[in-house]
Formats: structure tokens, C-alpha cells, sequence
């Protein structure tokens, strides 16, 4: 079938096409990107989707496309409603009915309320390929959207009539692209299947899905503003692709731990449709599905942990990858290998959350798509079929959550008078952007503070409260919250890492001031007026106004240096998040490339290196691999001419791991304090930490004794006190949020040392005072860095 496919010359599919389309059929993904997506070796870029989908929009009745924003790069951010004809021709009417059950507030009488469940359809969306290297998703989500629009089985009809698909097929078209051009670029030589030599979104590379309650990014943002404050999805399904040697599949139930603010019964229905989708494949032969796995549901910033914190229910998936759209050959011995996963430890014998393993074999990326399908339809039938269980029980939680509970603070106040204007005025539209409720007082309030006595504490004119008694009540108490991540072993007693990072306390990171209040005067209530609009608040906070959401900060600098920022081909995240900080505050920069800095092109004032490790500084990406304009690092020929950079009087400013090569290359009288401790005695995989600040020091200007930081498996320095030319401006303080094994180790260590070399000055960040655009506390650190 592909060898006839692939014989049919571009006149022969537009005239197939046109044919298709007289008779008034849905035109199949091939008769318009002329070749089946997901067979070996093509791709379809972003345009050649988008195009596909519009003509699905005019040829089927069952299908709708909006586009919901542009992305990043200017691409149009789309997603493919699909239903009945009848229900796509209510959208608006199905719309309203979920708006109204995600906010139980709304409904006056339980006649109406099942009035609305009768009436209401399941919202179900399934998003594609928010990581762009696992492409095969949005490339399948062509032939699901094809196989909805043209099915009439009984199956599909329920289908169809019960659910509203919200069909995203890609979270992040811009990656779509990047990497279908490299793909095709690359076919036929040696670098086929490797990854781009750059970040597959903009700014963020893979950690565009760790922005889901920050939203830094364009993506993010519209997403969120669709689902949360337009759709209400009770069920969010996010396709993903794991490593080749891993599993074929994983699904839900996840692993441990779960995080405390998770509504239990959430997490059985989660743990539900994926014993469901589990159940399907296996049914239709499907080996090497496992569940209770690898993913846990602590972390609150990713895709599917989002929608737990908007009383919905989230799903992930991750398939085994192909080489991008060449097939693997995967041998027993490569799984064998694959012992460190959590919950799967060897994945060639059969355990009861994995009773059929795959042993290995050709794989291709038609493979993981046939899994995926089945994957989607099951999850479609479970929304179909217990279509008003699933709008009750989302009203449900909502409702629980309005009501006040004796065990939590009745709100957080965010008080007047705080430094960092700037900062309190995007963490407000930060919680805004997802739907949170948030009153600015126009009188004062008098509340109480502590839980168990009464007090009786004025909050001025100003102020901003949150309450808790709102319909995502889980969302706001776990971004004001310290998170408390349980000390986890593993057998030996190194600790056991979780999925992403312990602790994310979002006032802490952004350097915002927030006191829970367990009491409210109740005669004060007229005090409060809801915040509608951010410019509402930034004009009590006496900021200038803005045009448009999200808007761009004043450059902070008071010199105007020339900033250079090194960008090698490994695709550094912390170099992109960087990016988003200089263009967030509009402080020009250039980036360095590889070779700027091999040939000694170093025409800066300070020069920044995000944290990347010495291999990937050195070395860059693999000669074997990647042609030679991507290849090879900076080298040892790019290490002296940095040193002469600062001999010279240039200022080198290094983030976190890129410390460790310059102060081993350089020689610098400064000892890594945490290099070498075993993993059973010293551990943090992402926790707020105190530094204590020596405000004195003009690094320090504009923060607090006590500031936030972020550290995650991060740096900590000794300095000999005798040592000359060596500063420290912070040292480690006590952990604020998430998880230390072994806090000790780190505690009074120097967290922000600067130290003479030659005319010029080298600034070793332990921390990252950037981590992934969240951490507003500690930017200041990195702008006065930057000044002459
Ligand atoms: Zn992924």
C-alpha cells in the first residue's frame, strides 16, 4: 500500500483531493499530504497539518477548527473540535454547561444542576506532541481526526454524541516544525534520528511542559486560558513518548508519592481510564504495557498534573520511541538494561503492573501510533459512556471545594506595601491567567493570623486576598503552600528521586510576600472587591498600565553593558530560560556560539554561561553524529581565550553546574562543596532554599537578608578564608520548600561567591537564580551581575 501511496505524483493526490472533495467526502490525510502519516520515514511540518485540518473543517460536519493563539514563533495555535454535526453545531450551548458545572456557584437548584448533566456532553481533550522530538502523536492525531470524521459504527456514533473532542495536535507547533525540517534534512545521513542541535520550543526546549502554573510561554498561556477559563475539559489526555529501551507503554495508575492536595477520588478516576486503555491494548495484543510507574503525581506544573488542580482528570501516556519517524531495532539486552525505573525493574519478566512484556524487535513509529489509537478510543468510550458521571462527579469536586474547611487558611493575603511592585503584580496575573479568584481591598481588613488564637491583625488598603473557598481551591492552596516532599529511600539508601522537582511555593520563587489568614471579619466583607482585570491592580500598585497580558518589564539595568550569553548546539534549557529572562526585561544581549568563543570573538562587558555541564561546554554534540558546523565544543581552545576574556577585565558570570568546569579550568581558590557525596547522605532534586544575603555587597542591591532561591541537585561552594580577591554575597540557609537529604551538608556552604581574576571578575552562581523563568526572587542577583 505505501510503495503505491508513495508512486502517486503531487497532480494525481490534488486531483484525488478535488474528487474527494466534489462528492463531498472528507478527504483522508494521505489524498492531502500525500503520504500516510506515521509510516516510516515521512513527516508532516506544521503548515502541512494545519492544512489538512482545514480542509477536514470545510468537508466534515463533525468538525471544527479554531485557532486559539499564535504560538511562540508566530504559528497558529490550533485545536479540531469533534463531535456530532448536531453538538458541533451547539458548541457555544455545551460550552456554557461546562463553565457553569466548573463553578457550582453558578447553579441555584439541584433541579438544575441535573438539568445541566442531562443536557451537558463530556469535555475530552487529547493533546499531542507537546515535546516535539516525540512526534509521532502529531502526526497521528491526522488519521484519529480522519477515522472520527468518517466512522459510522455505533461505537464511534456514542462516541460523537456524548463527548466534545478538543483535539490539540501539538502543543507546540513551532517544535513540529524545528523538528520535521531537521528530520528531513537529516534523512539519508548520518544524523538521521538525532535530535536538532537546538531547543525544540524558542525559550523552553523540553521543559515547555514544566510552565503549566507559571505561564512564561505563548503556548501555555493559551492553553490554559481555553481549558480553564473557556472549556472546563473534565478529562485532559497528554500523548507523550518515553526512551527507545523502555517500555512500550506507560499509563496510569502512576507512582508514588502523590501530592497531599490531589483529590483522592481524582486520582482513582485517573488510575481508572488507565487500567481501561491498559486492559484495551492488551486485548487487541498489545505487549509491554505497564502502569504504577516511572511518573508520579507530585509535581504541579506538567500538561496532565494541571487539570488535578482544575477538578479534572489527567491522563499521560509515554510509548516507547522509534529513531523520530526511522524505526528502532531494540534487542533484549537494551531492555535488560533498563533497570533503574521506578515501579519496573526488569522489563523481560512480567509483573502484575506489567504482565506482558515486549522483548524486543524492529519498531517503528506506525507501531506507537497503533497504540495510541487504541489508546484514544478507549479513553473516548469510558468519557462516552459514563458521560454524566463524569459532569457530576467534576461538579462535585468543585462544590466540595467551595465549601470552607476548618483545616486549611480561609485565604492568603498579599500585603500593601511590598518592594517588588513588578513582581506582585505579574504573580497576581499569574493567577488570574488560570482562573483563580483573586479581591483587592478598598477599605482595611481586620483578620486573624493564626490558626488556634484569635487575632486581630489590620491588612491595609492595598492588599490582595485570595480565598480558598473558590472552585479550584486545590490549585491555590498548593502554589501559596510550602510543599513537604516525603523523604523517599531507595533499598540501598540512596534517596530515590522523584519525577521532577520537589518544591515550587510560587510567592517564594517570585520574592511575594503572602500571610494565610485563618479569619475574616465578617462585617468587613464590603471591603472586597473582586480584581477583574490586572490592570485594575497595577494601578493600585501605582505601575504604569499595559497593553496586553503578559506584558514585557522595564530593563532593570542602570549601565548599559554589552551582554553576551553563550548558546552551543546541545540545546541548553537554562540558556533558553535565560533568553526569556533578558527579553521579558528588555536587556539586549547577543548570544555566543561555540565558535564566537573558540576563535576568541569576545567583544563583551559580561559574558553569561548557563548551567551546563563541562562535557557539554567542552564537547558540544558528537562529531559521529552531527555535522561539523554542529560539532565540538568550545574546547581547550575556548577555555583560554574565556580566560583571557577576563584577564582582560571581562566579567564571566556562571550558573550553577557551568561553575564547576571555570572554577577546575581556571584554578580558582574555590572547592565544590557537595562534589562527591554519596546520594544516600546528600540529596535535593528541585527545593526553595534560604540564602542568607550580605546586603552590603553591590550584588545584593534590592534584596532581602533572608531572599528565596531556587536549588535543584545544584552547586554549593567552600571558600578559604584566606583566600584573596575571593567575595561571598550569600550562604545557604535552612530549606523552605520540598525536599534536602542531608540539609547539613549544604547549610552555611557559599551559595553566590565572586572572585578577581586578573583586571577582570568571575560571579559563581551555586543556585540557578533563573530556574526555568519562575524564580523573579533572585533575578535581581543577575541584573546587578550584568552592570559595569
Ligand atoms: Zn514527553
Amino acid at each position: 500500500m505505501q510503495k503505491l501511496r508513495s508512486r502517486l505524483t503531487p497532480l494525481a493526490l490534488l486531483v484525488l483531493a478535488l474528487a474527494a472533495a466534489a462528492l463531498g467526502q472528507v478527504a483522508s490525510p494521505q489524498s492531502v499530504v500525500g503520504f500516510h502519516p506515521t509510516d516510516d520515514k515521512v513527516v508532516a511540518d506544521w503548515h502541512q497539518i494545519t492544512d489538512y485540518f482545514a480542509k477536514l473543517d470545510k468537508a466534515s460536519s463533525r468538525v471544527a477548527v479554531k485557532e486559539i493563539g499564535k504560538t511562540t514563533n508566530g504559528n497558529p495555535l490550533i485545536v479540531a473540535f469533534i463531535s456530532s454535526p448536531a453538538n458541533i453545531k451547539d458548541l457555544e450551548k455545551y460550552r456554557r454547561i461546562s463553565a457553569r458545572l466548573a463553578d457550582p456557584r453558578t447553579i441555584v437548584s439541584d433541579a438544575e444542576r441535573d438539568d445541566l448533566i442531562k443536557n451537558g456532553k463530556t469535555i475530552v481533550s487529547i493533546a499531542c506532541s507537546i515535546h516535539s522530538t516525540e512526534l509521532v502523536a502529531a502526526q497521528m492525531s491526522m488519521n484519529l481526526a480522519y477515522e472520527l470524521a468518517t466512522a459510522n459504527d455505533t461505537d464511534t456514533k456514542e462516541i460523537l454524541d456524548n463527548t466534545i473532542l478538543l483535539l490539540i495536535p501539538s502543543s507546540n507547533p513551532d517544535g513540529v516544525d524545528i523538528v520535521a525540517n531537521w528530520y528531513k534534512k537529516t534523512l539519508g545521513t548520518k544524523s538521521e534520528g538525532t535530535a536538532p542541535p537546538e531547543l525544540y520550543h524558542h525559550y523552553a526546549g523540553h521543559d515547555d511542559n514544566r510552565d503549566w502554573f507559571m505561564l512564561d510561554l505563548a503556548e501555555t498561556q493559551a492553553i490554559t486560558k481555553f481549558f480553564w477559563k473557556e472549556w472546563f475539559p473534565q478529562i485532559v489526555y497528554d500523548v507523550h513518548q518515553q526512551g527507545s529501551n523502555a517500555s512500550r507503554f506507560i499509563l496510569p495508575p502512576f507512582y508514588d508519592p502523590v501530592n497531599p492536595r490531589v483529590d483522592p477520588s481524582i486520582l482513582r478516576e485517573v488510575g481508572l481510564i488507565g487500567y481501561k486503555m491498559a486492559a484495551d491494548l492488551q486485548a487487541k495484543g498489545v505487549q509491554g504495557v505497564a502502569t504504577n510507574s516511572t511518573y508520579d503525581t507530585w509535581w504541579h506544573g506538567g500538561f496532565r498534573s494541571a487539570p488535578y488542580y482544575h477538578n479534572s482528570i489527567g491522563i499521560l501516556s509515554e510509548a516507547g520511541s522509534a529513531n523520530l519517524m526511522s524505526p528502532a531495532t531494540i534487542k533484549p539486552e537494551d531492555l535488560a538494561r533498563n533497570r533503574n525505573t521506578r515501579g519496573l525493574p526488569n522489563l523481560l519478566e512480567s509483573s502484575t503492573n506489567y504482565p506482558d512484556p515486549w522483548k524486543g524487535g524492529v519498531w517503528h513509529a506506525s507501531d506507537i501510533a497503533n497504540i495510541e489509537m487504541i489508546a484514544c478510543r478507549s479513553l473516548l468510550q469510558m468519557a462516552a459512556k459514563f458521560r454524566p458521571k463524569y459532569l457530576r462527579q467534576f461538579y462535585e469536586y468543585g462544590a466540595a471545594n467551595v465549601k470552607p474547611s476548618a483545616d486549611d487558611p480561609v485565604a492568603f493575603v498579599v500585603p500593601a506595601g511590598q518592594p517588588n511592585a513588578g513582581n506582585v503584580s505579574r504573580f497576581l496575573e499569574i493567577l488570574m491567567a488560570q482562573g483563580i479568584e483573586v479581591h483587592q481591598l478598598v477599605k482595611e481588613l481586620h483578620v486573624s493570623t493564626a490558626k488556634s488564637v484569635p487575632s486581630r491583625t489590620e491588612m491595609p488598603l492595598g492588599s490582595f486576598v485570595v480565598f480558598t473557598n473558590q472552585p479550584q481551591r486545590p490549585n491555590v492552596l498548593s502554589l501559596f503552600e510550602k510543599q513537604v516532599y516525603p523523604k523517599r529511600l531507595l533499598p540501598n539508601g540512596d534517596a530515590e528521586a522523584p519525577y521532577d522537582v520537589a518544591g515550587w511555593t510560587l510567592p517564594l520563587q517570585m520574592g511575594v510576600e503572602s500571610v494565610p489568614i485563618w479569619q475574616v471579619d465578617g462585617a468587613e466583607a464590603s471591603s472586597l472587591k473582586p480584581l477583574n482585570d490586572i490592570n485594575q491592580a497595577r494601578s493600585v500598585l501605582n505601575l504604569p498600565g499595559q497593553a496586553g497580558p503578559f506584558g514585557k518589564e522595564p530593563n532593570p539595568l542602570k549601565t548599559s553593558p554589552r551582554v553576551g550569553l553563550y548558546k552551543g548546539f546541545t540545546g541548553s534549557m537554562d540558556e533558553g530560560w535565560t533568553r526569556l529572562v533578558f527579553d521579558t526585561f528588555q536587556v539586549p544581549y547577543s548570544s555566543v556560539s561555540d565558535a564566537d568563543i573558540r576563535s576568541g570573538k569576545l567583544d563583551y562587558d559580561s559574558l553569561v554561561l548557563p548551567s551546563d555541564s563541562e562535557n557539554q561546554i567542552l564537547n558540544g554534540l558528537s562529531a559521529e553524529r552531527y555535522p561539523a558546523e554542529f560539532a565540538g565544543g568550545i574546547g581547550d581552545a575556548g577555555v583560554e581565550n574565556l580566560k583571557s576574556f577576563v584577564q582582560n577585565g571581562g566579567k564571566l558570570i556562571c550558573f550553577d553546574q557551568s561553575c564547576a568546569m571555570v572554577i577546575k579550568r581556571f584554578g580558582l581558590p574555590v572547592k565544590e562543596a557537595l562534589a562527591g557525596i554519596k546520594r544516600s547522605e546528600f540529596y535535593d532534586p528541585g527545593s526553595i532554599v534560604q540564602l542568607d544575603v550580605d546586603t552590603k555587597q553591590p550584588l545584593a542591591r534590592g534584596l532581602g537578608p533572608d531572599t528565596a532561591a531556587y536549588f535543584t541537585s545544584s552547586s554549593a561552594f567552600d571558600v578559604d578564608k584566606d583566600a584573596k580577591g575571593v567575595t561571598v554575597d550569600a550562604r545557604y540557609g535552612p530549606l523552605l520548600s520540598g525536599w534536602t537529604l542531608g540539609e547539613k551538608y549544604r547549610d552555611g556552604k557559599a551559595a553566590l561567591v565572586e572572585v578577581t581574576y586578573g583586571k577582570g571578575k568571575i560571579v559563581l552562581f551555586g543556585f540557578r537564580p533563573q530556574h526555568r523563568g519562575q524564580t523573579w526572587g533572585t533575578f535581581p542577583f543577575i541584573f546587578n551581575a550584568l552592570e559595569k
